[in-house]
């Protein structure tokens, strides 16, 4: 039995996860659920699943979650704080990172030196902080499973390959709603049309870096930590059909892909259960249905923010922690309606020309220009 712990158990990642526990009561057993604010959710799980322990971030619906669980035996705990306490408790194997955005990266930090293995779903740590996530992982033994579809794909390629060296690995991007878009189109779109992915349902902040291909950009600078490359060692392909997830060149000039029909479930289900192919019911794909898998050049002049993102990690230092920040508040200021499309990625670059530069960060380093970003980026959002 591997006993999980899910951080931001309700959200488009978490509740995939919970499907796969579901579907593998001999396989795994659910410890720790946690949310942000979504009580009724969070409530309902605990009910289904009687996880241990249940964590509600945000303090102001602590008491309903207590109420509603009163008769159960399970703990109940509050608070940003909570969430750093819950990975390290000694019955958890294994923390699912399914929590958005940069309040994913000290629970990680801590579960990491707590010993626990990592299924990565929150790419936002490894951007913001991913030198010093890799090596603490290094340090304590923790693997780091990847949970984003990309990079599920490149680690099952490695697999049984981990002797050879990788020429370069090319990850797929779908170009998003707005592929092919000019510039001047994409002035005027909006939220909700920003928020409608061909290929992927998923939460709203990914969905909008999806349309923007900051989240292609984001998952580049995940790849170089997660698997040891050299900034010149990353491509993107545009593969609208999302098929083909990724691929790893050796040094043979030998090119393999991993494929199969968008669904998250399998690369959660692959993290969580590696080294098994746990079965599945999952659909199959069927290449008669996808006659036509096609390629294309990503429009980095007209999506910046996937540029913004290579100049970020060939900054490197705490330059991607300024990115992501600064994207933080970019797209909340969007899903408001208080900035438009491009002005994301206006705001993102004169934020990363703002923040002061440092070349090699501690983690206080990444808290301060965490916080100095966004308020620059506010600052912005208020002209
Ligand atoms: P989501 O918005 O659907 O869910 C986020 C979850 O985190 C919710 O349970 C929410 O309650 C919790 N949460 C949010 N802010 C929090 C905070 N400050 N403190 C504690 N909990 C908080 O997001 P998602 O789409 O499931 O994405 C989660 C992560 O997985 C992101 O980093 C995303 O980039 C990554 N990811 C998602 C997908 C996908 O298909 N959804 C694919 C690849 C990677
Ligand atoms: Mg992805």
């Amino acid at each position: 039995m591997k006993r999980i712990a899910i951080l931001g158990s309700t959200g488009s990642i978490g509740t995939q996860a919970l499907e796969v526990i579901k579907a593998n009561p001999d396989t795994f057993e659910l410890e720790v659920i946690t949310a942000n604010s979504n009580a009724d959710l969070l409530i309902a799980q605990a009910l289904a699943f009687k996880p241990n322990v249940v964590v509600i971030a945000n303090e102001a619906y602590y008491e309903k979650v207590r109420d509603a669980l009163q008769q159960q035996d399970i703990k109940v705990y509050a608070g940003a704080n909570a969430l750093c306490s819950v990975v390290e408790i000694g019955t958890v194997d294994m923390v699912l990172t399914a929590m958005v955005g940069y309040a994913g990266l000290l629970p990680t930090i801590r579960a990491i030196k707590a010993g626990k293995q990592i299924a990565l779903a929150n790419k936002e740590t490894l951007v913001v902080a991913g030198q010093l996530v890799t090596e603490l992982a290094r340090k304590h033994g923790v693997n780091i499973y990847p949970v984003d579809s990309e990079h599920s794909a490149i680690f099952q390629c490695l697999a049984g390959e981990f002797h050879n060296p990788i020429e370069k690995i090319i990850l797929t991007a779908s170009g998003g709603p707005f592929k092919g878009r000019a510039v001047e189109e994409l002035r005027l779109v909006t939220k909700a049309q920003a928020l409608k992915h061909p290929n992927w349902d998923m939460g709203a902040k990914i969905t909008i870096d999806s349309a923007s291909l900051m989240n292609k950009g984001l998952e580049v600078i995940e790849a170089k930590w997660l698997f040891g490359l050299k900034n010149e060692q990353i491509e993107v392909v545009v593969h609208p059909q999302s098929i083909i997830h990724s691929l790893v060149q050796f040094e043979d000039g030998s090119i393999k892909a991993q494929l199969g029909l968008p669904d998250m479930k399998l690369p959660i289900q692959y993290a969580l259960g590696y080294p098994q192919r746990l079965k599945s019911d999952f659909p199959r794909f069927n290449f008669m249905d996808y006659p036509q898998l096609t390629f294309e050049q990503p429009d980095v002049a007209t999506f910046r923010n996937l540029q913004l993102a290579y100049d970020a990690m060939g900054q490197g230092g705490n330059m991607p922690c300024i990115l992501n920040a600064a994207n933080e508040v970019a797209v909340s200021a969007f899903l408001q309606d208080e900035v438009g499309f491009l002005q994301m990625s206006d705001m993102i670059e004169s934020c990363m020309a703002k923040v002061a530069y440092i070349a090699n960060p501690s983690y206080e380093d990444y808290v301060d220009t965490d916080r100095e970003a966004r308020v620059r980026t506010l600052e912005l959002v208020k002209k």
